[in-house]
């Protein structure tokens, strides 16, 4: 099992959510698994030399390139993510690898001016960037790929041992990621990937004594708890959101209309920084409406290995029927459902578009993980920014206006910590700082970013004699 994938006596099915069937078994690990992960994990600290983890990065970012189509296929099979979107996923996690090669060459400590003081007076003092120790990497199903190249790249650019769990429901390309980080060259032990499920092999990460790390991207509850089952370790979590888009009267309206379409229903909106509440000034409401519901019956509702469908299943059927609920539960609280909230003939939501949403309704207040985004008017921006402002998340919103320097002081508003001015809050690039304030997280991810969590500074004086 180290470093790579052996047997044992438990096998889970990695079911198609598509089309239900099982694609793989996956020999599911224990905690005695963990407990031998990170033991071999701890003979590699301290860590090869910087030089050594980089070259391993950029050869591992060669054949994720060299396999594309494979593990494009392979997420699709396993999430239910359009094939077009999944060849975007392997594209970004080729970008997340080379990043993390440039960070771990880069990766400095800085020197203080101890002449400062007259304490410091003949001293110099260095701060090195240490390891923090083994990293416990937890990731979810919706990107399977790159978000646990998230978490293995900056663990090794940082030079900190890594132990994976995937998600349960689609470990197969976590699997097929850290077999190629193998073959480029990592050290045997110095990761291990141990699928199993969250409460018994997840929960065994968390609480090992010998981890220092636990990077944990998933839903709020499960990542606050891990937060407090761990409080001596370093814990970074990356959480859900409710993303919302303001949009004001004087925005161009068709390209809003068009950005917004395509980012709410990517991967049948199970993306944490979906679209999912879209405020739109009154004078403006009625025509961007018209324009949104246009661009969302476009969307191509169907199996994900067919090169057209832009919309594929959710996760399960729990999800599904969970959705379903939302929406009616919206609708008899007063929304409209303008278009889709229904199901194809193989059973698919049909991408929904709900008007008057209020700010107690779940598909407003909470994350709905499905394709589903709710339009609502507003008749002030300051009222925009309350409402963007009204759930307990924080991770990024957006701004649609031609009043881009008014914009700016929006932004600084509005209590996430990313905002997008004239561009889906969807939008993300694997080189940016990237996380959330409030109920969505404490970190930043972004190799150069994360390399920084997973390491701890230190302080060497020295006393200089004088010359
Ligand atoms: P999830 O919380 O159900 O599971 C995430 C991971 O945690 C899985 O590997 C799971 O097996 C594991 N887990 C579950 N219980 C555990 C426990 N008790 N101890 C340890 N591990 C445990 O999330 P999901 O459904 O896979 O993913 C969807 C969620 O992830 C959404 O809320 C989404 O917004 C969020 N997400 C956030 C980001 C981000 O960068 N902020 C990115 C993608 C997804």
């Amino acid at each position: 099992m180290e470093s790579g994938v052996e047997r044992t006596a438990r096998d889970r099915p990695v079911v198609n959510p598509y089309s239900g069937e099982t694609i793989a078994l996956v020999a599911e690990g224990d905690p005695a698994d963990i407990d031998r992960a990170v033991a071999a994990a701890r003979r590699h600290l301290p860590p090869p030399p910087a030089a050594e983890r980089a070259a391993v990065l950029d050869e591992a970012a060669r054949i994720v390139g060299d396999r594309s189509e494979s593990l494009a296929r392979t997420i699709a099979l396993e999430a239910g993510k359009p094939l077009k979107q999944a060849r975007g996923e392997v594209a970004r996690c080729r970008d997340t690898l080379t990043f993390a090669a440039a960070a771990a060459r880069s990766l400095g400590g800085e020197v203080v001016p101890m002449e400062a003081s007259s304490a410091g007076r003949g001293k110099v003092g260095i701060v090195v960037r240490a390891p923090r120790g083994v990293v416990g990497a937890i990731s979810p199903f919706n990107f399977p790929l790159n978000l646990v190249a998230h978490k293995l790249a900056p663990a090794i650019a940082a030079g900190c041992p890594v132990v994976l769990k995937p998600a349960h429901q689609a470990p197969l390309s976590g699997l097929a990621l850290a077999a190629i980080l193998v073959e480029a060259g990592l050290p045997p032990g110095y990761l291990t990937a141990v699928p199993g499920d969250g409460p018994t092999v997840g929960a065994a990460l968390v609480e090992h004594p010998d981890v220092a790390v636990i990077s944990f991207t998933g839903s709020g509850p499960v990542g606050w708890d891990i937060r407090a089952r761990a409080p001596r370790k370093e814990v970074a979590l990356e959480l859900g959101n409710s993303t919302p888009a303001i949009v004001t009267a004087d925005a161009d309206l068709e390209h809003a209309a068009a950005r917004l379409a395509a980012s709410g229903f990517t991967h049948a909106g199970q993306s944490c920084i979906s679209v999912q509440r879209v405020y739109v000034e009154r004078p403006a409401h009625d025509e961007f409406l018209e324009l949104f519901r246009h661009a969302v019956d476009k969307l191509v509702v169907g199996d994900p290995l067919d090169e057209g469908t832009d919309v594929g299943p959710v996760i399960d059927e729990a999800a599904r029927d969970r959705v379903l609920a939302w929406i009616e539960e919206a609708r008899s609280g007063g929304a409209e459902v303008v278009t889709g909230g229904d199901l194809t003939g193989d059973g698919l939501i049909r991408p929904a578009v709900l008007v008057g949403i209020s700010t107690d309704m779940k598909v407003s207040c909470e994350e709905v993980f499905g394709p589903v985004v709710g339009v609502a008017g507003f008749d002030t921006v300051d009222q925009a920014i309350d409402l963007a402002n009204s759930t307990p998340f924080g991770l990024q919103a957006g701004i649609f206006t031609s009043r881009v320097d008014a914009a700016i002081g929006w932004a600084a508003r509005l209590r996430f910590a990313g905002v997008t001015i004239n561009e889906t809050p969807t939008f993300r690039a694997d080189q940016m700082p990237y996380g959330g304030l409030k109920d969505s997280g404490n970190t930043r991810e972004g190799p150069a970013y994360a390399v920084r969590t997973m390491t701890e500074e230190k302080l060497v004086i020295v006393e200089v004699p004088p010359g």
